[in-house]
């Protein structure tokens, strides 16, 4: 007798004990993969199938569970691998075969990263799913870099932007980030930053504040570059800054020369060793 057609399957008794996909948005870091939650870790030691964007590092995927499928998913200015939909397409179908799909992203999955684009997916489709909040770069790279988000002789507030270019023009809200002894951190712009470093004096920031630009933050690569909001398109121009960089702009990064404690080019640290 010939197989039954896949349709009949759908409805096999078998099929009811079959499990039930759900997909773990997780948030993966800035980098340095001790800084990921256990319950990431826990998640990547036991996944189905994980689809990775290109900030999570090698270091991260070592912990994937050997055997689990593994999706680059790419995302990375003028280098998409995959569009944002068939991303979210993807990621609904390897739930639909019933796997546990951890969708791991850099940083924190609501802060830039389309986690909530992904999420709204998920649930328009009736995927059960679960968000793991990860350390932001904001966040982790400043802590590493030796700089307080706020400070109470320098900073009161904190705001995160994006400096990604649309249309080749940036919309964002000068007059607010231009306020004093508020700490702007701009995510995706180092491209934008002569822009940003005009439009903000033109906005009234001081144009002697501290500034800093953080190249792979947490990592064994990182590299911070320290001048004031006039000067630091060009320091960054002369160090040829890659992607990922984080923008840090205000008082507090005069702290980085006193406070800067990582060591990126040191050897990394031998693996703690854990007590019997
Ligand atoms: N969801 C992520 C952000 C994704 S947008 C988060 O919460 O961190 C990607 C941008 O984040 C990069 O262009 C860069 O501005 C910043 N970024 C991420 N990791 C970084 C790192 N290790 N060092 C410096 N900047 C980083």
């Amino acid at each position: 007798m010939s197989k039954s057609p896949p349709i009949l399957q759908r409805f096999d008794p078998a099929g009811e004990r079959r499990r039930v996909g759900r997909v773990f948005l997780v948030g993966a870091g800035p980098g340095d993969p001790e800084l990921l939650t256990l319950r990431a870790a826990r998640l990547l030691a036991q996944a189905d199938a994980v689809v990775y964007d290109h900030l999570v590092g090698s270091g991260i995927l070592e912990l994937v569970r050997k055997g689990a499928e593994l999706v680059y998913a790419g995302k990375e200015k003028c280098r998409h691998t995959l569009p944002q939909d068939e991303i979210n397409a993807l990621i609904v179908r390897l739930a639909r075969q019933g796997k546990q799909v951890v969708r791991l992203k850099g940083g924190d999955p609501f802060i830039f990263g389309r986690g909530g684009e992904e999420a709204e997916t998920l649930a328009e489709e009736g995927i059960d799913f679960e968000i793991v909040p990860g350390i932001t770069a904001a966040s982790g790279v400043s802590c590493y870099a030796g700089i307080p988000l706020t400070h109470r002789d320098y900073a009161q507030s904190c705001v995160f932007a994006t400096g990604h270019l649309k249309d080749d023009s940036l919309n964002l809200d000068w007059d607010n980030l231009a306020r004093p002894r508020q700490t702007v951190v701009i995510y995706m712009g180092l491209g934008a930053l002569p822009e940003i470093s005009r439009q903000l004096i033109a906005h009234g920031r001081m144009p002697d504040v501290p500034a800093a630009v953080v190249e792979q933050g947490t990592t064994h690569s990182q590299r911070v570059v320290t001048g004031t909001l006039a000067s630091i398109p060009e320091r960054v121009a002369e160090q040829a800054l890659k992607s990922p960089c984080l923008i840090i702009i205000g008082e507090v990064v005069a702290l980085q020369q006193k406070l800067q404690w990582f060591d990126a080019g040191a050897q990394e640290a031998p693996k703690r060793a854990v007590s019997a």
